[in-house]
């Protein structure tokens, strides 16, 4: 095995702090945490980094509606990290933030390179501003009528009934979603970042296409690439669009020195913040920051998603080579594709998908989680499909069925017999000990290679050999035969080391069950090291329990317990009390009698079956021929808005209901009314009189949250 350490910079993509993660997050950090720790088994020094992304209009507003700042919303999201982080073993060595002092530094730092070196150009542009807000309004907070088909309530970039695209300002009647004011075009100097340059095209034909010696792009990555550069056929370079990169005051983000009233787009500061994280790392290790970059032979690899190959592969080079040393451009950028659930895309609003927090809240072993993905990663950038039938059954059948199995057999007639003691003939130490390091040199090339279903599909090859010639030596009958026990000790050696050797290769997939395998069976004072693979062990300890079977029962809850909250899920409406009076309904004391002049007593479980959420309101407005109704857009945490009529027109004036925290029924069956589908209910609270209010959570709640 080469013996160079290598000094690896590894990092994720930043997730964006106005929530926690999806599956999709965890999937990249297993799959780049699966790299990082076969590669500090080999001995490297490497330093896994990722950080929150902090800034950014989003985030800004949404701290607004929670009646928070952004910082404190940041904080809070910060705050749910570690769960996962921890749950699925993710061994990060440092979490940051891009709101944090490092990245201001940084970000006005090479800012200032990029100017100084001719690449800032100012110009202004004309773009949409909200007057009763008093801000401009990015694309995604503008709606209007679509230029084409004249379909209402289309978002600023394309139309969702006709699918066709065109520039905010093509809107028919366009207004704010922010607050329903109609957008003025007004001008104002942005600065750009000059990418069209010819140095700096120059320099992308050049890093695409070896972004460091010996190093690749993916060819599906090059693919998108050369479509971007427009090189190619054409030959004609310059197709790049210089690159946007200030805001207008209000915004949360990194001031640009210089200009005030001025930020820099969340988009440039966002992969800095890979930078600010490492700083903030290694001054935890006494490490110079500029030093280590300088660095020759420091390698930076970053993991990221399809989605945002763009970013990653031409700014971001881009901004750091022309940015100057001790700046210096990714080594490589990997890229992975989508996780789809059964063939869909993943969509808590239709109920396909699972939650990692759902996972973990159930109990589920993450190294069953972290198994099926390496299983089904790859170097390519294709999309992974979750199938729970699947899942079930490959971490049954191999983790438990094909790689426990052997310790628990084998380690049972060792204990017993020979006290632990293992024991090789000197014909097979060799061929034994060859047969692992070649088994694991390949494995290492893999992994480098992200080829892990390789690795895995290897590894359960080796073990369904250990298996066979286990079963075939038929040891239950060699242990009957005093004369036979060498044998009998022979072959269960044998076994012994092939479960060695599998534990030493699936480490990276299994850390802590691997950690478990090297401390209690083998008797280490640490955990496996890669060249432990070709270490022919001399004793076991008795085997303990490693594994459970998945309860497929398990899966059935991870499944349902994000359909349970969609009404979609909720049988057919019956037509009965169930269905209130009006959409949303006061609960007023019922007529039942009961003492307490409240409704009658029910169980728990019948309360339980209401799904109380925590809904943003994220527009409201009147409803044309309805006097008692506003129409209420529901941000209810799901990646979807839900459109509710309320009842409430007499008691709110709609423009003070946008931003504000409501609870909201969100099981109740979807109602069709006159003016279009109600899908849930909001909560007021009413007394004999006039007066409707609603009500509101503590500071703190956020959409989606249940309330029981
Ligand atoms: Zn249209």
């Amino acid at each position: 095995m080469p013996a160079s350490r290598r000094t690896l910079f590894v990092t994720t993509a930043l997730p964006y702090a106005n929530g926690p993660f999806h599956i999709g997050h965890i999937m990249e950090y297993i799959q780049a945490d699966i790299w990082v720790r076969h590669r500090r088994m080999r001995g490297d020094d490497v330093h896994f980094v990722s950080a929150d992304d902090a800034h950014g209009a989003p985030i800004m507003l949404k701290a607004e509606g929670l009646g928070v700042t952004p910082q404190a919303l940041v904080a809070r999201i910060a705050a749910t990290r570690p769960k996962h982080l921890d749950g699925f073993l993710v061994s990060f060595d440092h979490w940051h933030s891009t709101d944090s002092p490092e990245n201001v530094e940084l970000v006005q730092d090479i800012y200032r390179r990029l100017d100084a070196a001719g690449l800032v150009a100012t110009r202004t542009i004309e773009q949409f501003y909200d007057p009763v807000k008093g801000m401009f309004l990015p694309d995604r907070y503008i709606k209007g009528t679509c230029p084409k088909c004249g379909a209402k309530d289309q978002y600023g970039d394309a139309c969702e009934n006709c699918s066709s695209t065109y520039a905010p300002t093509d809107l028919v009647d366009p207004y704010s979603t922010l607050t329903g004011a109609k957008p003025e075009l007004r001008h104002s100097e942005h600065l750009f970042f000059r990418i069209s340059a010819p140095e700096v095209v120059a320099f992308l034909e050049r890093w695409t296409a070896e972004p460091s010696p010996g190093q690749a792009l993916q060819p599906e990555v090059l693919n998108k690439i050369r479509e971007w550069l427009g090189g190619g056929e054409s030959g004609a370079a310059g197709k790049l669009a210089d690159w946007d990169i200030s805001r207008d005051a209000p915004y949360f983000g990194i001031p640009v020195p210089g200009h005030p009233g001025k930020y820099f787009y969340v988009w440039l500061d966002a992969p800095i913040g890979y930078l600010a994280s490492l700083k903030a790392h290694l001054r935890g290790r006494g490490i110079d920051f500029e030093t280590f970059l300088g660095r020759d032979d420091v390698e930076q690899i970053h993991f990221i998603g399809k989605d945002i190959i763009y970013f990653h592969t031409l700014f971001w080079p881009a901004v750091l080579r022309f940015a100057g040393k001790p700046y210096r451009v990714p080594d490589n950028v990997h890229v992975h594709g989508f996780i789809t659930f059964s063939g869909e895309k993943m969509s808590k609003s239709r109920g396909t998908g699972i939650s990692p927090d759902v996972y973990l809240d159930l109990g589920l072993d993450p190294e069953w989680l972290r198994y099926y993905l390496a299983a089904k990663l790859n170097d390519r950038v294709e999309d992974l499909d979750f199938n729970p039938d699947d899942f079930v059954a490959r971490v049954n059948a191999d983790l438990v069925g094909k790689y426990v199995n052997i310790a628990s057999r084998a380690a049972t007639f060792i204990t017993r017999h020979f006290d632990g003691r293992l024991a090789y003939s000197d014909d097979e130490r060799r061929h034994l000990v060859e047969g692992a390091v070649g088994a694991a040199t390949l494995a290492v090339e893999r992994y480098q290679a992200r080829q892990y279903s390789q690795v895995v599909r290897e590894a359960m090859a080796i073990a369904d050999r250990v298996n066979e010639a286990f079963d075939d030596a038929k040891p239950w009958l060699l242990a009957k035969e005093p004369a036979r026990h060498t044998e009998l000790q022979a072959v269960c050696s044998r076994a012994i080391f092939g479960f060695k050797l599998i534990s030493v290769l699936l480490a990276p997939i299994l850390p802590a069950t691997a950690s478990r395998v090297a401390r209690e069976l083998f008797g280490l004072d640490r955990d496996f090291a890669w060249s432990d693979a070709g270490e022919l062990p001399a004793r076991i300890s008795p085997y303990r329990h490693l594994m459970t079977r998945i309860d497929p029962r398990q899966v059935d809850a991870l499944i349902e317990g994000p359909k349970a909250a969609e009404p979609g899920a909720v049988p057919p409406p019956a037509q009965t009390s169930a269905a209130p009076a009006a959409p949303a309904a006061a609960t007023a004391p019922s007529e039942s009698g009961s003492a307490a002049g409240g409704a009658p007593t029910v169980a728990i479980d019948d309360f339980a079956k209401i799904d109380l959420r925590i809904a943003r309101i994220v527009a409201a407005e009147s409803v044309e021929g309805a006097d008692k109704l506003l129409k209420l857009t529901l941000d209810v945490g799901e990646g979807r808005h839900r459109t509710v009529f309320a009842g409430i027109k007499a008691a709110y004036d709609p423009a003070t209901l946008v931003g504000r925290l409501t609870p909201m029924v969100a099981n109740l069956a979807a109602r069709k009314m006159k003016f279009g589908l109600s899908e849930g209910m909001v909560l007021a609270a009413s007394g004999e009189g006039p007066g409707l209010y609603l009500l509101a959570p503590d500071d703190g709640a956020q959409p989606g949250m249940r309330v029981k």
